[in-house]
């Protein structure tokens, strides 16, 4: 055990009334008056990943109870309103054009049916809609297209959220203005590994997105896909890339990879469960405010997984039959979970 690792157990031995505070403290860097150092440095996460299971997830729990209704968690609902044909190498991605898979191509979806699968979600309880599309980035035609679509949404009374790929000057205050909440755009991995999962792009050019969404006002929804290869260290990087946004995302979805057969990362070797919970556990305790997304990945997992990520701090799940083009736990599974775990969705 490292000597951080153990100076936090020392203090999670000491009591948890004040623990969040003194570890928060601990834990965190603090700023610097001469060059500002980064809030949580990659070996800062790594030592709450180290922690024994139990001290992590009672750290997380403390930071959830302070900030969060632990027994509430939002539902969300994603539709594809572009299918495949993506131009992009994402390693994990069924909808890149390149790898041979089952997904078909699918053009974008009329407003009309749009309207009525958000109309749909909101019976089914969802609060947030989320809209992706698989481009690199949208064209202006298609900014215009997804502006109607938001404008609708919205007018639902639903939260909106679009994932789009990369945006131009300009794309995202156009989306603001029609009444987007949130953009979702993940870093996907840590900047070490990223090339080993996609090629197309860099990590800046994912940055430099985040930073227009945030400018134009919009919240930014950004997480990352784990079991995709990487080391506990990589996970910590993504988690302290996370973390150290400036703010950090109000929404932070964490994927478990999905192996679609045809895409590079199939037959990538089986992540840890616990290994899944430890990094949402990172995630509550960096990042204190935000929503924590349980994503992609929900389907393979137990009943007794998913409770211990709610546990590990999540408090948000896409709900409904698909994720984009994965498969998702039916609604039912969901009310029925719910119900045994005594949450409530808002
Ligand atoms: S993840 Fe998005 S950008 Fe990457 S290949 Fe899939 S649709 Fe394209």
């Amino acid at each position: 055990m490292s000597q951080l690792t153990s100076d936090i157990t020392a203090d999670l031995e000491m009591g948890a009334g004040s623990a969040a505070d003194r570890l928060t403290d601990k834990l965190a860097e603090p700023a610097g008056t001469v060059a500002e150092p980064p809030r949580w440095d990659v070996s800062r996460v790594e030592a709450l990943l180290d922690l024994p299971f139990s001290d992590l997830i009672h750290r997380a729990q403390l930071v959830h109870r302070q900030y969060h209704d632990a027994n509430a968690v939002q539902l969300s609902t994603l539709i594809s309103v572009k299918t495949g044909g993506c131009p992009e190498d994402c390693g994990y991605c069924p909808q890149a054009a390149r790898y041979h898979t089952s997904v078909e191509n699918q053009d974008m979806l009329s407003l009309d049916e749009v309207v009525t699968t958000a109309a749909a979600a909101k019976a089914q309880g969802a609060s947030r809609f989320c809209m992706g599309a698989a481009w690199r980035g949208p064209k202006q035609r298609d900014i215009e297209k997804m502006v109607e679509m938001v404008s609708a949404v919205k007018a639902l009374g639903l939260e909106t959220c679009a994932t789009l790929g990369m945006l131009k000057s300009g794309q995202a205050e156009q989306l603001r203005q029609a009444g987007l909440d949130y953009y979702n755009h993940n870093l996907d991995t840590a900047p070490e590994f990223y090339d080993e999962i996609i090629t197309t792009r860099n990590y800046e050019d994912r940055l430099d997105t985040l930073e227009k969404v945030r400018s134009a006002g919009i919240h930014v929804c950004c997480g990352g896909i784990v079991g995709m290869g990487e080391t506990r260290h990589a996970r910590a990087g993504l988690i302290g890339q996370l973390a150290n946004l400036d703010p950090y995302p109000e929404s932070v979805p964490i994927n478990h990879l999905v192996q679609v057969e045809g895409t590079p990362l199939h037959g990538t070797a089986a992540l840890d469960p616990l290994e899944f919970v430890r990094t949402i556990a990172a995630a509550r305790i960096t990042m204190p405010k935000a929503m924590v997304r349980l994503s992609a990945g929900r389907q393979e997992m137990s009943d007794a997984v998913q409770a211990l990520c709610f546990l590990a701090g999540a408090n948000s799940i896409f709900y409904g039959d698909k994720l984009l083009t994965t498969g998702n736990p039916e609604a039912e599974r969901d009310k029925a979970l719910f119900h045994k775990l005594g949450l409530r969705s808002i």
